[in-house]
């Protein structure tokens, strides 16, 4: 596996009218991702024939100030959000990366990670190739680039013929977008139009937020090419069990996206239902951990007939705890990011939904608030099982140091996070709430069975 763990939101635009600025779509469709990632970010445009690259540390907004700035106009633009694990907050892994090759310069945006990295990147260094980051964005880019008597489309076939593992990425050439996914389809990546302009985007979401009609989802294997001739789908993986990462349907993808045709906030709905059925219990109210319980805790609320109300506020300009890089960081931003509203919770018996427990940090704070608050009672009810394995794919919890379910009973993790009651989804409900088989996607974090080999 790379070295660095990405969970990462990818977005580009391409218009079919050169004279037209695609620039602020890509700003649009980066805050739409800002979810996936918020350490830093970057974007590649083309530029009177070559391309320029703007990034930094950050959220959108503080990242390409330079853009800002600047404000260069251009009618083909790859966007890139990215999260990393701890220590590895330099600009120099911040994506998109742009490498000179036979083909021209290519800028590379990737989401995922590979599991054959270590064989990759010492196959490409004993061949003399430089190589400047830690990244599988970089080995992709340098493998493609590695195959120079081939014409891109086979270059790149050539390239991810060798590669094992999660990616969704697109490249940039002076012509042409190319988008792929992994032959199991494990990252999210679809494609979007808006009159002329072509979009794609890890999440459908953000095709929402720029006008534009949401056209398909990229299949597994499958690689798009967009140019002045339109779209170009063709198969060049062959393609295996489909593995999509539940955890996208669970927690990383927002409520409003669509993943493998599904809705992710009717799936959570789903995830909630099924805890109900699983696990009934009488309470006064059921409420969500603040936000991405909501939807799972509004199914539970329904299954068991129970009202839903709103225990805690959220202070919005908080961001994301799962991703902030570090572990005091992490309890910093919790501490400013919830407060108890007292008379929704004086006295009451409360179900509190959650989406997943990964640390148990954020658990163990937003119980204490709710009694705090005056809550009598405190279940709380996860609409996932136990995350006891870690990921090789990209979502940051590749050490089973870090996982609560990896080393401690579920009785164990409740007497941690100080709940009277909890109570999380089996996998079997997992599967039956998502309609899928286990063999249909990935839930390694939660099974411990993967969908590839690991050659870490
Ligand atoms: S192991 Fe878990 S988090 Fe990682 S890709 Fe699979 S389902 Fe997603």
């Amino acid at each position: 596996m790379a070295e660095i763990t990405e969970e990462c939101g990818i977005f580009a635009a391409f218009s079919l009218n050169a004279d037209e600025d695609v620039v602020p779509f890509v700003y649009n469709g980066l805050f739409s991702l800002q979810h996936r990632g918020q350490e830093a970010a970057g974007v590649a445009l083309l530029s009177n024939g070559s391309i320029e690259v703007y990034k930094g540390l950050g959220l959108v907004n503080q990242a390409l100030r330079e853009i800002e700035g600047k404000s260069p106009t251009s009618n083909m633009v790859l966007g890139h959000v990215r999260c990393s694990s701890s220590g590895e907050r330099s600009v120099v892994n911040v994506q998109p990366f742009v490498g000179h090759t036979a083909h021209g310069d290519i800028a590379i945006a990737n989401n995922g990670n590979l599991v054959n990295s270590r064989n990759l990147r010492e196959d490409l260094t004993k061949r003399g190739t430089l190589l400047q980051t830690r990244t599988d964005a970089e080995l992709i880019l340098a493998s493609i680039a590695k195959n120079s008597r081939l014409d891109m489309q086979s270059a790149i076939s050539q390239a991810v013929s060798q590669t094992v593992g999660a990616y969704s990425f697109v490249l940039m050439d002076s012509n042409s977008f190319y988008a792929l996914r992994d032959p199991q389809g494990m990252k999210p990546l679809c494609v979007g139009r808006l009159a002329d302009i072509y979009m794609i985007s890890s999440e459908s979401c953000a095709f929402e937020n720029c006008g534009a009609e949401f056209l398909f989802e990229i299949d597994p294997g499958e690689l798009v090419i967009i140019n002045q001739e339109g779209i170009q789908r063709q198969n060049v993986l062959s393609i295996e069990d489909p593995a999509l990462c539940v955890f996208e349907y669970i927690y990383l993808a927002r409520p409003d996206s669509i993943l493998a045709g599904k809705s992710v906030h009717q799936i959570r709905r789903a995830l909630g239902r099924e805890l109900g059925r699983e696990k009934p219990l009488d309470a006064d109210l059921v409420m969500a951990a603040p936000e991405s319980g909501t939807s799972a805790a509004l199914g539970l609320a329904s299954e068991l007939g129970l009202p839903f109300d709103i225990g805690l506020v959220k202070n919005r300009y908080v961001g994301r705890t799962f991703i902030r890089p570090d572990q005091k960081t992490r309890q910093n931003a919790l501490r400013l990011k919830l407060t108890p509203i007292a008379p929704v919770l004086k006295d009451k018996k409360v179900i509190l939904v959650d989406d997943s427990i990964v640390r148990g940090n954020t658990s163990r704070k937003t119980v204490k608030l709710l009694r705090e608050g005056g809550a009598k009672e405190v279940a709380v009810y996860i609409a996932s099982p136990p995350f006891k394995h870690p990921c090789f794919y990209g979502v940051d919890a590749t050490n089973p140091k870090d996982l609560i379910a990896n080393s401690l009973s579920k009785e164990e993790i409740r007497q941690a996070i100080g709940a009277d009651i909890l109570e999380f989804l089996s996998l079997e409900g997992l599967y039956r709430a998502i309609g899928v088989s286990a063999q249909e996607i990935c839930s390694g974090c939660f099974s411990g069975k993967y969908p590839t080999v690991i050659d870490i």
